[in-house]
């Protein structure tokens, strides 16, 4: 099961904004036992987007998971693109509208913008691709957006962290699965990692496991991240690199 996750934002592209969202979605991924195989960023342009979510369709992932451009401004374009893309048409949605109303009123009541009217630029976020299922955003005005399109199932999440960050856990997490996924931190006791790779290039071969290696400790040890479905796999594929000769610690 591999999935990918697209970044939109021409402040991403500047590097005016450092993309930690894309960080984020991949390490929760990764621990719900998803391969994440590409993470891709793109400016807010209708075309630019539209282009790369056919490209990432057509890999045929099981998730795709897009962080973004759906506020209320112009250069927010993140919907429409997505609609166009999966050949879609852009529907209104009451639930939506009525939800965004109800958000601004309650700023409006806590004094914290003065007039609670829904004007374009609101209404605007009201607007889902058809066949959407909505996400909550508990953090801010704009939905979020769930659609199954051809065996793939896509999320689309604002961009500000702490929105994409609830919704990513509070909408999209429980719709992935309960797949149970470990993660093993070592310590492995050598300095050359040459040395290590034919050993674990071995494991990779004999166990269902996943290894991320790294240098560590000022080239005292190499940290090892181990991935699998269960601790069985994870011990034996531990065992079998010490029966090679390397020592282990844990945790790093
Ligand atoms: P909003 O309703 O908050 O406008 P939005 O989906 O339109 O949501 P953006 O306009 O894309 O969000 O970004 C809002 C803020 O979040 C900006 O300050 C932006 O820099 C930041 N941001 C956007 N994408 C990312 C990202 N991938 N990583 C970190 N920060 C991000
Ligand atoms: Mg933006």
């Amino acid at each position: 099961m591999f999935a990918e996750v697209l970044t939109i934002g021409d402040e991403l592209l500047t590097g005016h904004t450092v993309d930690s969202n894309s960080a984020y979605i991949a390490q929760r991924l990764t621990e719900k036992g998803y391969w994440v195989r590409r993470k891709t960023t793109v400016g807010d342009d209708v075309e630019e987007i539209k282009t790369v979510i056919r490209e990432i369709l057509s890999r045929k992932p099981s998730v795709l998971i897009i962080s973004g451009g759906l506020g209320p401004t112009h250069d927010d374009v993140t919907m429409l693109a997505v609609a166009e893309a999966l050949g879609r048409k852009l529907i209104l949605r009451e639930d939506c509208l009525k939800r965004i109303e109800e958000f601004y009123r309650e700023l409006y009541e806590k004094g914290l913008i003065d007039d609670p009217k829904l004007n374009e630029a609101r209404k605007k976020m009201a607007y889902l691709p058809e066949g959407a299922e909505p996400l909550k955003n508990t953090e801010g005005a704009a939905p979020g957006a769930y659609i199954e399109h051809e065996g793939v199932k896509i999320f689309v999440l604002p961009g500000m962290p702490r929105e994409m960050k609830a919704m990513l856990e509070n909408e999209v997490l429980p719709k992935l699965g309960e797949r149970k996924f470990i993660q093993r931190k070592l310590l492995a006791e050598i300095t050359d990692e040459s040395k290590l790779a034919p050993i674990l290039n071995e494991t990779l071969k004999r166990f269902p496991v996943k290894i991320h290696s790294s240098p560590k400790g000022f080239g005292k040890y190499i940290g090892i991240i181990l991935f699998g479905e269960d601790e069985e796999s994870i011990e034996k594929a531990k065992k079998f690199m010490e029966e090679k000769g390397i020592r282990f610690e844990e945790g790093w």
